[in-house]
């Protein structure tokens, strides 16, 4: 969960207890007491009520914040299903050209097989491609406005040209 919380509210100079962390934070006092568990919320846990530092709190949620926003590989993909970046199954993925200038990859995750998208600029497929063994599929139909009778390809960017074969 990459729930952000309104470190804002949280005083400096104040002494919390659980009970106010969590009312001021709009969480569950669960939430704050695995934060002091397993999360390195430093607290005073030697007395009921336990006692946490505003501005240790805002630290600690400030922290939680830059990891939540970190940058996610150019070739990782996030999984929305088990929640976590994940490099493709396999290192293959395909990509499609959506705009002139960006385009969807689409992956399947490693962990637990959902298929991943993710909009990624024209000018940074080479670098995934580095990576990753990528097909670039055409666009599918139903997003293709196709006015002209017959199949007039004007596609500028066609990766590989057709062999010409010379009949006669
Ligand atoms: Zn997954």
């Amino acid at each position: 969960m990459a729930k952000s919380f309104p470190s804002y509210k949280v005083k400096s100079h104040l002494v919390y207890t659980v009970w106010e962390v969590a009312d001021v934070l709009g969480c569950h006092r669960q939430t704050v007491i695995r934060w002091i568990g397993n999360n390195g919320l430093a607290a005073d846990t030697s007395s009921k009520p336990w006692l946490i530092e505003g501005h240790v709190l805002k630290d600690f949620l400030g922290q939680r914040q830059r990891k939540a926003r970190c940058k996610l590989a150019l070739h990782h993909c996030y999984c929305l299903s088990c929640r976590g970046p994940r490099e493709p199954d396999g290192k293959i993925a395909d990509y499609v050209q959506e705009t002139a200038s960006s385009g969807r990859v689409t992956a399947l995750c490693p962990t637990c097989g959902a298929v991943m998208n993710k909009i990624i600029r024209r000018s940074d497929l080479e670098a995934i491609q580095a990576k990753l063994e990528v097909t670039r599929q055409q666009a599918s139909p139903r997003l293709v406005s196709c006015t002209e009778p017959h199949s007039k390809v004007t596609l500028k960017e066609e990766p590989e040209t057709h062999a010409k074969t010379h009949l006669g």
